[in-house]
């Protein structure tokens, strides 16, 4: 059985183009599609195994990445988007007629992540995106119906694609995360 990660990874990865310096993203309305113009490469780009992130049908998981919230902006029908779960951590932004989420934004700057929006690169015609580099949360994929006795055949696939396969995000974000919680503990190390 062919096993779908996702669209962006399926058939090779493709690579990223030196200087790019970012594209438009666009929902799948027929008419009046919203668009969101995102000003800078991407980092952190992965692909997500979560039940919140917007997947593409038939994918396994979600493809998604970080940019400097001051890079986003909303340039066509934004009146079409809506927040999908007001109380989550990242308020993602959905279109009322697709169902695409544009964008993700966390409002609480508390938040190890606060002043970076979470976007799908693949909403973008542009190619040149910084490529996803690992996959998160990959358990999680059976929240969302996904047969746990594959779960090894789909580690081995995310690893073939070269997409180390973590169950919560990678080392480097959750050591951003640790960081921040110890920042407002108090106990950050300070050397000695
Ligand atoms: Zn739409
Ligand atoms: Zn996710």
């Amino acid at each position: 059985m062919a096993m779908h990660i996702h669209p962006a990874v399926d058939a090779g990865i493709p690579p990223e183009q030196a200087g790019f310096a970012g594209g438009t993203l666009t929902c799948r309305c027929a008419t009046d599609p919203v668009t969101v113009r995102v000003g800078a490469q991407v980092s952190h780009n992965h692909v997500c195994g979560c039940t919140k992130c917007w997947k593409p049908e038939g994918a396994l998981f979600s493809q998604i990445a970080v940019v400097g919230r001051d890079k986003v902006e909303v340039t066509a029908n934004g009146r079409k988007l809506k927040v999908v779960d007001p109380t989550a951590t990242i308020q993602r932004y959905a279109c009322t007629g697709c169902g695409v989420h544009l964008y993700g934004r966390i409002e609480n700057d508390r938040h190890a992540f606060h002043g970076l929006d979470f976007v799908h690169t693949e909403l973008s015609g542009e190619p040149g995106w910084a490529p996803p580099t690992f996959a998160a949360f990959v358990s999680s994929i059976i929240e969302s119906g996904a047969d746990p006795a594959r779960m090894g055949e789909v580690r081995g696939r995310l690893e073939e694609l070269g997409l180390p396969p973590y169950d919560a995000l990678s080392p480097p974000l959750m050591d951003a995360l640790a960081v921040q919680a110890a920042k407002l503990a108090g106990t950050l190390y300070k050397g000695s």
